[in-house]
This record gives C-alpha cells, structure tokens and sequence, in this order.
C-alpha cells in the first residue's frame, strides 16, 4: 500500500465539511469588505522566496520545498501567499488599476518543510488577504477587524489580536542597536538558532519558538520606546481605529513576525485552546511598505495577513461545530423496481434544479434499507415511489420528522415538496 507524504493528511468526511465552510465562510465575507479573489501559481520561482520571505528567515533557510524541474529552473512549492501575490501585483501592473487600492483574498496549500505536530504540517492550507496601495492606519485596522470578524464569525469567542510595530527604518537602526547592547552578555544562554540570529537577524530573537519562556526574552528593551514620532503616531492611530471597530487587542513587543519583509504594524490572532500545543496561532499579518519595490514594482505601501485552516478545522471540531454546519438532506426519493426508478431519476433531477439537496437509491436495495439509508443522512421528506400508485398519477410523501404520510397529484409533486420544507 502507497502510504500519505509525511506531514500531509487527507481532508474527507466531516474534516471536508469543516474546510469547505471555512474557505466559503471566509470568501463571503471578504466580498462584503470588497476584496477581489487572486490565484496565484503553487510553485514559483525560487528566487522570489529568497528575496521576499528572505535568506535568514527560518521558512526559507530551512523550511522550502526547492527542486529543479525538467528544464532545470530552480522552483519552490510557495511557503506562504504574500510573496506570489506581490509578484503577480508587479507582472500585471496592478498599480495602474483604476480602483486602488488593490484588495486581493486567496486560499489554497502552502508548504513548509516543518517537523509535524498538533496543528502543524507540511502541507495546510492558508487564506489571507493583501491591500496594496494603501498606507493609512485606517488601512491596518479594516485589514485586521478583518481577520477578527472572519474567526468571530466562526463561534470561536477567545481571539485575542497581539500586536506590535516594527516602526520605520530609522526606529528600527535605534531599537535594534539597544538590543544587541542589551543581548551580548546573555546570547550564551540562548538557543544555537539564537545565537546564530545574533549576527545575522537579532530581532529575529524575540520571535523564537525555542526561547519564547525565557526570562532574557521577557526583560528584552521594548521597540516601543525607541519610536520616532511618525512610527509612534501612526501606531496610536492603528489602535484608535481597532478600539472604535471593537477588535480586542494585547500589546504584545515581542512579535516581530518569521518574515523579512515587514515594517511598521504586525500582529498575529491568537487562542487559548490547550488542543492546538503551541501551534495557538491562528493567523498573522502586518505592514510590508518595501516588499513592492524590493521586488522591482513602484513603491507601494501593503498591508496583509494568513490564516491556517487546518488549526481552525481543529477549532471547530473541539467546539462541536458539527450541528450548525449541517450536511442534512432535504428528500430522499424511494424505488425499487425499473419502473419506478426511471420516475425517480427524472424527480430527482428536477428537485435537485429547484436547490433542494436530494438522494436516492443507486446500490438496488429494498425499500426497508432505503428507509435506514434516508434516516441516516436525515433526510427531511420522503417520496415514496410506487408502480400502482403511479400508474393512477399518484405519489406518496412522508415527513421523517412528523411521520405524517399524504397522497399527492403527480404534477404538484414538486410545489408541494417545495412548500413543505
Ligand atoms: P505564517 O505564514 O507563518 O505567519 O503563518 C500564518 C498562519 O498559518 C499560522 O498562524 C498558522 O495558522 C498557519 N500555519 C503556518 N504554518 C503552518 C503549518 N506548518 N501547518 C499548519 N498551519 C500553519
């Protein structure tokens, strides 16, 4: 037997139900903010990674599925949305759209090449916006209600939104150099990943996984005190606005977010359920003013999150989602004989193309495990065909709830069904 990849799962049965209500749930309302779905490729070139994600972040330098393929090009399975969009944004030359900004939602599988645990997986799934062209703190906060609106909406009530600001460039020369300063004397007491981040990254320190408890960590200079006005401004106006949008948020100085390419606003919508471990993350985001023209575009302002729709699948379950996301069935057509069948297949039909959810019998079974089969999947009305009462233009429907049976003119069949549900 060939057996799943490593770190991958199949999404059938009421895991499908889970992950399709997610996606649509999450697509209805971002068209009510007015964002516009994008679909960008799975793999991309590898470059692209390199220099968005960035060489020192831990999804590129250890995580990217990179292979070469036939042509002998250097292609990665994308480890996150941003990057692939941004690149579309620039190769379309969004930016000279008539409607700006550009707010773009996506849904589909990211790969990383991570150790599996609860909540945690090689291939999951993301949804995620991105407004490009828009660098009001309005902005940030619509972006973020966003994302809290979204999880709400999903009956998941404990959302916390933590949020930090990186600040611009010149608050973030000031803060780094203070923690440096403030790192040296303790760096031996940090993780390996730590100390190599020292060098290369150290702000990257906050954020990590390994030393997250760690007493050094918590007692670290906060980059709020090393904002110049304009980063300072534009944070307290981030705020005001998620106040008067009702968005419960945490300061919280020590997210700095896995990627390279943020600036000023990043937050990350957290849980507190003990089933997701320390996977309790459901989604982060936040403002990458640089990435554009990094990337060869116009400099353009961006603000954007993802979200992971496996931990939210998980969410959903614990919470006993099941009952309101409902699979029930609204008819189940009864034959048994060639006769009867041939109505059926045609009843069937045309009820399906009045939106109602029907069933029937396709395995040849008697008319008893035909009542079973319907009670399973809770079917709502029965149509019971019957050669003799057809034959007089007769049909039988029972209500499974109220076990009531009647008799009904053929040609109403349909009216009737329609106005009984
Ligand atoms: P990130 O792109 O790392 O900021 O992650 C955003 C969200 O994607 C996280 O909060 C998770 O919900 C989800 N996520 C990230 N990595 C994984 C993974 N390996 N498995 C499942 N979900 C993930």
């Amino acid at each position: 037997m060939i057996i799943k990849p490593k770190g991958t799962y199949d999404i059938y049965g009421s895991d499908a139900k889970y992950y399709n209500y997610i996606n649509s749930l999450f697509s209805t309302i971002a068209e009510y903010y007015n964002y516009k779905f994008i679909r960008t490729p799975i793999f991309e070139s590898s470059e692209l990674f390199h220099r968005t994600v960035g060489e020192t972040s831990d999804i590129v330098s250890k995580e990217t599925y990179d292979f070469v393929d036939r042509g002998e090009r250097n292609v990665t399975l994308r480890p996150e949305g941003t990057a692939g969009v941004v690149r579309s944004y620039i190769e379309n030359k969004m930016y000279g759209e008539v409607n700006q900004p550009i707010k773009l939602y996506y849904s589909g599988p990211m790969y990383r090449y991570e150790r599996p645990q609860a909540g945690r997986y090689r291939e999951f799934t993301q949804f995620g916006v991105e407004v490009l062209g828009s660098d009001l703190p309005i902005q940030d906060a619509e972006v973020i209600s966003l994302a809290y609106r979204v999880l709400e909406e999903m009956g998941i009530d404990n959302i916390t939104v933590k949020i930090n600001t990186l600040g611009d460039a010149e608050s973030r020369v000031n803060y780094r150099e203070a923690l440096v300063k403030y790192l040296e004397p303790h760096i031996n007491n940090l993780c390996p990943d730590c100390q190599n981040r020292f060098k290369t990254n150290p702000l990257r320190i906050l954020d990590c996984k390994a030393d997250k408890d760690s007493d050094i960590l918590k007692n670290a200079p906060s980059i709020l005190d090393y904002l110049n006005e304009e980063s300072k401004n534009r944070f307290d106006k981030v705020l005001e606005y998620l106040t008067i949008l009702d968005v419960d948020y945490e300061l919280d100085s020590n997210i700095v977010r896995g990627l390279d390419y943020y600036n000023h606003t990043v937050f990350e919508l957290v849980t507190d359920m003990p089933e997701l471990g320390n996977a309790s993350t459901l989604g982060a985001g936040g403002r990458y003013n640089n990435l554009v023209e990094n990337l060869g575009g116009p400099s353009t302002p961006c603000v954007g999150w993802a979200c992971g729709v496996d931990r939210l699948m998980i969410i959903l379950k614990e919470l006993n989602k099941d009952s309101e996301i409902t699979d029930n069935v609204d008819v189940y057509v009864m034959a048994v004989n060639d006769e009867e069948r041939l109505t059926a297949a045609r009843l069937v039909q045309d009820l399906r193309w009045s939106e109602l959810k029907v069933e029937y019998d396709t395995l040849d079974r008697g008319l008893k495990a035909q009542f079973k089969a319907a009670d399973r999947i809770n079917a709502r009305l029965l149509v019971i065909l019957n050669s003799e009462e057809l034959n007089k233009g007769i049909i039988t429907v029972k209500d499974n709830l109220t076990k009531e049976e009647v008799k009904i003119d053929e040609n109403e069949i349909i009216d009737y069904i329609i106005s009984n549900l």
